[in-house]
């Protein structure tokens, strides 16, 4: 149980003058030794730097870390613990933001070289794991993540946990003190971790390939290597490089390390570092021309390895190779911050993109500029090369392309997708977007046709509520690979908004069908012209018959462009539409007001003569030049008149198109009259 210490210290020779201290696999067995009896433990250094990981998982924590909110909160504890730990010498008990209790012990080799060791992670009362769940909720955990907990919560009671932290510190303290000796500390270490440190923090406008080869620019300088790589993995079985440095770089690029060889399996199955210079390794390894040994290093997130870390051409100690492994784990770290950093930055970059769009979605009103959009914006949010929308057509059930990039939108504009045929018709059946690798094995396989540079295809539906109505199609990553999880998911966020702003611009092209047979003027409420015209025919070819007399009024608001110019065309429209009122206002029911064209308005009178139509044309022109107020921009006392021409049928005309002539001579009269005046025909 708590043996280990002795034992381990026996198969060392205290007296190897070694680099102990970053003797990494005796660390990480000192302290799963203690696990058994202790529960989790970490280490940490003065500055929250995690040194070796948990050597247990806990749920809690790792769910909390997984959150903005609970990181935040985790880091913030942590720190608070190590300094208190530090600053008194003696272990620290504390609560954390999720309920659970822990423990700081402070190990302090030197002024320079301080640890901590943290553990403990457990709940002590079922009304703290209460307490929790009723605020895991607000780091946004999702339920599923909550109700897992209540299996693989770590609990203990009070007594027993109270009595852990001073033997930690019992058993922990000699051991580090007996294999540490001052001056064998490592600056590289340090110098190593803070370049790790300053570059991911700040990081933004560094590519990861950037970030990576910094990294091993600097472990190549400290450790005096040649050539290294760092290789993420590829699929389940291999491992492509990601970046590469020194005397090799190049050649380097192109290698797959196969996760079959020997070597690479045993790394990756212990999760300790190995070296080679067997020609055979070598070989089976495939590596450039000149490469004579090559070491491995795994890099580890959680347990799982994710990539490695190789270097060649170069002698590493024993103590090298120790400083490097626990380096790995600052490396790992790194790399990890790097990826969610990069997460984080193309989250920023979608929303920034959603936010551009929706500016621009709301001011396109053609439809046809909105599909374009759409498809464009899209197509660079993933980076694709070729793309189509496709918009529902409800009548036929039928999608039909609207917009098209990379495709000749002439070749495929009488193009129709029914509903659940081919890939866009199944992905608008089902409602669920398809990512295709390979487009060949989909399930609706078809042959790659040559216009398509790679055999990767993303189809995501455009949906509104549950209702589809269309589907985005998008093929040809500019990059050459195949379309991922997070690009889908990212398609999915931008058809959301997409399908709204589209659904808005069918509601669009409907109301411009509708404002092309409507009757109305939409300023000012009036009828317009082209109901004007219909009614007048009839009611010139009725009062031709009947022989009654039809008016028609011609109105012109006078010096309408310098009040336009005075006061803005706001105020200009508001003036039409006081105008529009004051004229119905003045008028009888069966009497048809209409706005003719911009300030020009027309009433035509039935059965009035033009007798009986004076004195009401007289009441219209009067009672706009004595309207007291004209709106709140405007100045007090402002003016506004008319002039209005006067035609009859049949005595000026005997038809519609006449009268109007004559009605527009008659203004026109006024006008060169002197304006706010009533004209007549003679
Ligand atoms: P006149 O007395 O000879 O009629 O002079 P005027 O300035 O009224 O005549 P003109 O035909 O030169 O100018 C008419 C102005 O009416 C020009 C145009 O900007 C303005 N106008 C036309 N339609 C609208 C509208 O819907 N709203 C506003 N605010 N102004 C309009
Ligand atoms: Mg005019
Ligand atoms: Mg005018």
């Amino acid at each position: 149980m708590l043996n280990p210490i002795n034992e381990i210290k026996s198969n060392r020779p205290s007296s190897k003058p070694s680099f102990d201290l970053m003797d990494v696999p005796l660390w990480q067995e000192f302290l799963e030794g203690m696990t058994s009896s202790f529960g989790c433990l970490a280490v940490y250094d003065r500055e929250g730097s995690i040194l070796t990981s948990p050597t247990k998982t806990n749920i809690v924590c790792k769910a909390a870390m997984g959150t903005v909110q609970g990181a935040k909160l985790c880091k913030e504890y942590c720190l608070k613990a190590i300094s208190k730990a530090l600053n008194r010498g003696e272990p620290y008990i504390f609560e954390c933001h999720t309920h659970q209790y822990s423990f700081a012990i402070p190990i302090i080799l030197d002024k320079d070289v301080q640890l901590v060791i943290i553990g403990g992670f457990v709940y002590l009362s079922t009304e703290d794991i209460k307490r929790f769940h009723d605020k895991a909720g607000g780091y946004e955990m999702d339920e599923s993540t909550i109700s897992s907990f209540t299996s693989g919560i770590n609990s203990l009671s009070p007594e027993k946990f109270n009595t852990i932290p001073n033997n930690v510190m019992a058993l922990a303290l000699p051991f580090f003190k007996g294999i540490y000796r001052k001056g064998m500390f490592e600056k590289r270490f340090y110098q190593m971790k803070s370049v790790f440190n300053v570059t991911s923090e700040f990081l933004q406008p560094v590519s990861q390939k950037d970030a990576y080869e910094l990294a091993l620019k600097t472990l190549g300088i400290l450790f005096n290597v040649e050539s290294a790589s760092i290789a993420g993995r590829d699929g389940e079985t291999s491992f492509r490089t990601y970046a590469a440095f020194g005397r090799n770089w190049d050649e380097l690029y192109s290698l797959v390390i196969p996760g079959s060889i020997d070597i690479v399996n045993r790394v990756t199955a212990t999760g300790k570092p190995e070296g080679s210079t067997d020609r055979d390794v070598l070989r089976k390894l495939a590596v450039p021309e000149g490469i004579n040994s090559i070491h491995l290093f795994p890099l580890k997130r959680e347990s799982e390895i994710f990539s490695l870390l190789v270097i060649f051409n170069t002698t590493l100690g024993k103590d090298d190779i120790n400083l490097i492994s626990a380096l790995c784990r600052q490396l790992s770290i790194f790399v990890e911050n790097i990826s969610l950093k990069e997460d984080k930055a193309k989250r920023l970059k979608v929303q920034s993109e959603l936010y551009a769009a929706s500016g621009a979605f709301s001011s396109l009103l053609e439809p046809e500029a909105l599909y374009d959009m759409v498809l464009n914006k899209s197509i660079e949010l993933v980076g694709a090369e070729q793309g189509s929308l496709m918009i529902l057509d409800e009548k036929d059930m039928a999608l039909a392309i609207k917009a098209t990039k990379g495709i000749n939108k002439a070749i495929v504009e009488d193009f129709k997708v029914r509903i659940g045929e081919g890939i866009s018709g199944g992905v608008a059946e089902r409602g669920t977007p398809l990512v295709v690798n390979d487009i060949e094995e989909s399930p609706v396989p078809r042959k790659n046709r040559s216009r398509f540079k790679t055999k990767s295809f993303v189809s995501i539906p455009l949906k509104l509520n549950s209702r589809t109505i269309g589907v985005l199609n998008l093929s040809d990553k500019i990059t050459g690979e195949i379309f991922s999880a997070e690009d889908r998911d990212l398609l999915l966020s931008f058809a959301s908004y997409a399908s709204i702003a589209l659904d808005r611009g069918t509601y669009f092209k409907m109301s411009e069908e509708l404002k092309s047979i409507s009757i109305t003027d939409h300023l000012t409420g009036l009828l317009n012209r082209r109901y004007l015209q219909e009614r007048l025919f009839e009611e010139t070819e009725r009062a031709k018959r009947h022989k009654a007399p039809l008016t028609l009024f011609m109105i012109d608001i006078d010096d309408f462009k310098s009040f336009n110019d005075r006061y803005g065309h706001p105020a200009g429209d508001q003036i039409l539409k006081t105008v529009a009122h004051a004229i119905q206002e003045e008028v009888r029911n069966i009497d048809v007001v209409a706005r003719y064209g911009g300030e020009e308005f027309t009433v035509m009178l039935p059965t009035t003569s033009k007798t009986a139509s004076m004195v009401i044309a007289e009441r219209i022109r009067k009672g706009i030049e004595e309207t007291p107020y004209w709106g709140p921009k405007i100045k007090a006392g402002e003016k506004v008149t008319i002039s209005l021409g006067i035609a009859t049928c049949p005595e000026d005309a005997d038809s519609m198109e006449i009268l109007i002539e004559q009605a527009d001579r008659a203004l026109f009269m006024a006008k060169t009259g002197g304006k706010n005046r009533v004209v007549s025909c003679v």
